[in-house]
């Protein structure tokens, strides 16, 4: 599933990012010319969803203002399950792809990330790097958004 994700839902973007999402960023003037190889155009606004359906893309406009409910919406509304979930595959900021860092990456890293990280990623497109430490953090907020969902845990889905 390939995102096209308007401005005012960056933040939303940059999750779908983390979880391994091919997730681009649009302004409004921009919608038309970034459609391309996109699945899915996110947005806030009727009207931007508008000019998306005439550019022939497939839209869904999201309700809530917080990034969570917009993740969970988006999750249920494409049926996301957990094998469609790839952490540390892709940049947050920029959407490049990470490969795994060499040494000499990891003079950049702070010294307690080094000692506890098991592997360190660099993106191949600006150079920011990820660690597994922070695929802690992803794994709670995940798990928050599928409590929150009320489902039970025996399927593979949030
Ligand atoms: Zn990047």
């Amino acid at each position: 599933m390939r995102f096209l994700v308007e401005e005012p839902l960056t933040k939303l973007a940059r999750k779908l990012r983390l979880m391994g999402f091919d997730t681009e960023i649009c302004s409004r003037n921009e919608i038309g010319k970034s459609f391309e190889n996109r699945d899915v155009f996110l947005t806030k606004s009727k009207k931007a969803m508008e000019i998306a359906i005439k550019f022939g893309i497939r839209s869904y406009l999201i309700k809530s203002e917080n990034w969570r409910s917009q993740l969970k919406s988006v999750i249920q509304r494409f049926q996301i399950g957990l094998d469609d979930v790839h952490f540390l595959s892709r940049c947050s900021k920029c959407n490049g792809l990470l490969e795994e860092a060499s040494l000499k990456d990891v003079a950049m890293v702070p010294d307690y990330v080094v000692l506890t990280a098991e592997r360190l990623y660099k993106c191949t497109r600006c150079g920011q790097l990820y660690w597994n430490g922070s695929h802690v953090q992803h794994m709670k907020w995940m798990n928050e958004i599928a409590g929150k969902s009320g489902g039970n845990a025996e399927e593979n889905k949030f």
